[in-house]
């Protein structure tokens, strides 16, 4: 993995940047000690490493510009760091960068229940918000199976889904408000509890920009009542071309569920024998369809769905009659990832996205991948949306088995362009795709999504080296005209 090329002269300051950043900030939440650093040098990524050359934990909004605004006088790059469960590498740490930990950044400021939002820290856990509204019947929508860890910061800088997603949408259509720190320290707040905001959408290019046009420092998010009821159906097909017709055609019906997610049989049997959930060990393809609301409207689409598995020849069903059995067919697809990690020393999570209708041909060419570089691969599918999760066994403790796993990851993520999909669905591009964007936009596309990075930070201190795949300067792309890509100044530094 290529990042910047560590500045030297930076390094060499690193005492008195310590010293001065003790000044600016509670001395406490300024770490320096080699092994302290040790606790950050990786994120949910974990085939890379590199501890921070200083990790700072601001308690305050004060704090975090106070930071910023010293480290851009400086020329010093910044790393945000929500709970590091970041897949694509997005919190990876530079050694000559500050990591900016936002962990103690753990208050619910406000429950609104007139307006139907809360106003939050950033480090708040996403489900601590669920569990703050619980009692009134309340929740916040965006469910990503690492809830109970990640933070919302995290979550809004990735844009970040879960299997309810489907019907309530990614996190970015489930926020109000944000504030946020810029690199030269400005404090900017955009929205608030009004349910739309004047101007360019500013929170639309903020979500999801992973770190690297500002640091998220208070999250309002829309709360949303509890339905009053919630059932699933665990349907088993022979082929996973009639799970992915049997997806298509309760779209078609105009159902929209609450989650339809899809496992193939190796998923399903590690889980299986994780979870116990009860699910069909016989089947090549597994759906779970979640559908909530009234309980006469429930039952009235759960049993259209039953008779569109059933037209698309589902070998097994079973809906859930109460909501223990419920939690427990989804316990497995939520466990899914821990139960790969239980059959094989070290897994890579990939996230591309596909059009629905590609799955099959999608899934083939997998297993000849798979065949290819003789390691195992088990698929978990936001099948509503298309959002492919392929976990790919491998083994870091022998030699070439990880860079196997690196080549594979990218042919899958290149098979999703190629088929009329994306690179990524919910796991944010990071230091893991960065080198695949140019599969994805042409020179003029990422020029253009440089430019708005510039305008957000014109020294490129920002969690640099992840999403893109060249650094360039800001100067450089405001002053000169770049022609199919062919630098008129290659002697600038890139990488
Ligand atoms: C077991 C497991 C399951 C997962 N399941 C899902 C899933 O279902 N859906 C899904 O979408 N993701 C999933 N993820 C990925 C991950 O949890 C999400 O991307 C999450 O949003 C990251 O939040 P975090 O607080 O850990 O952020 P971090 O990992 O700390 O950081 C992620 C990125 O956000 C930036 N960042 C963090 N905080 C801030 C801030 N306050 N301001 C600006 N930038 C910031 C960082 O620089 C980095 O680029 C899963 C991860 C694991 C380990």
């Amino acid at each position: 993995m290529l990042m910047p090329e560590p500045d030297a002269a930076v390094l060499a300051r690193r005492p008195q940047l310590v010293d001065a950043l003790k000044r600016l900030i509670d001395p406490a939440g300024v770490i320096a000690d080699p092994i302290a650093l040790r606790a950050y040098e990786n994120d949910g990524l974990t085939a890379y490493r590199q501890p921070p050359m200083i990790a700072v934990l601001p308690r305050d909004t004060a704090e975090v510009a106070a930071i910023l605004r010293f480290c851009h006088q400086e020329r010093i790059k910044v790393v945000p760091r929500g709970s590091g469960t970041s897949l694509s590498g997005g919190a990876l740490p530079l050694a000559d960068g500050i990591l900016l930990g936002l962990g103690k950044f753990n208050r619910i400021l406000e429950i609104d229940y007139d307006n139907r939002c809360a106003v939050v820290q950033p480090g708040v856990p996403n489900l601590a918000i669920s569990h703050a509204v619980a009692e009134r019947g309340f929740y916040y929508a965006p469910d990503p199976s690492s809830q109970i860890a990640c933070s919302i910061g995290g979550n809004v800088a990735e844009n970040s889904g879960g299997v309810h997603c489907l019907k309530y949408g990614l996190t970015t259509n489930n926020l109000l408000g944000l504030e946020i720190v810029l690199m030269t320290g400005e404090v900017l707040r955009i929205g608030g509890k009004h349910l739309d905001a004047n101007g360019y959408d500013l929170m639309g290019i903020l979500t999801g920009s992973e770190g690297l046009l500002g640091v998220v420092t208070e999250v309002t998010v829309r709360l949303l009542r509890k339905p009053e009821t919630a059932r699933a159906l665990l349907a088993g097909f022979s082929s996973s071309e009639a799970a992915g017709q049997c997806v298509a055609d309760v779209i078609a019906a105009g159902i929209i569920p609450a989650g339809m997610e899809m496992m193939d049989r190796p998923a399903t049997h590690a889980v299986e024998d994780f979870v116990h959930a009860g699910y069909p060990m016989e089947a090549e393809a597994l759906l779970i369809v979640e559908l909530d609301g009234p309980e006469v409207e429930v039952d009235h689409l759960l049993s259209q769905v039953c008779a569109i598995a059933e037209t698309n020849g589902a070998t097994s069903q079973r809906a859930s009659a109460s909501e223990q059995e419920r939690l427990l067919l989804w316990a497995g697809r939520k466990a899914a990832f821990p139960a790969i990690g239980r059959i094989s020393p070290d897994y890579y999570c990939m996230d591309g996205t596909i059009p629905r209708s590609k799955l099959p041909q999608v899934l083939a060419r997998m297993d000849e991948l798979s065949r290819r570089y003789g390691l195992r691969v088990a698929n978990v599918f936001h099948a509503g949306d298309g959002n492919l999760h392929p976990l790919i066994m491998y083994d870091a403790n022998k030699p070439g088995e990880l860079e196997a796993a690196e080549s594979f990851g990218a042919d899958i993520l290149c098979l999703c362009v190629e088929v009329g999909g994306v690179l990524t669905g919910e796991h944010g591009v990071g230091v893991e795709k960065r080198d695949l964007m140019p599969r994805m936009f042409s020179d003029v596309d990422l020029d253009q999504q440089m430019r708005l990075k510039c305008a957000f930070d014109d020294k490129q201190l920002l969690n640099p080296g992840k999403v893109f795949p060249v650094l360039r300067r800001c100067a450089e792309l405001g002053a000169m005209h770049i022609h199919r890509g062919q630098l008129p100044r290659p002697d600038l530094p890139h990488f």
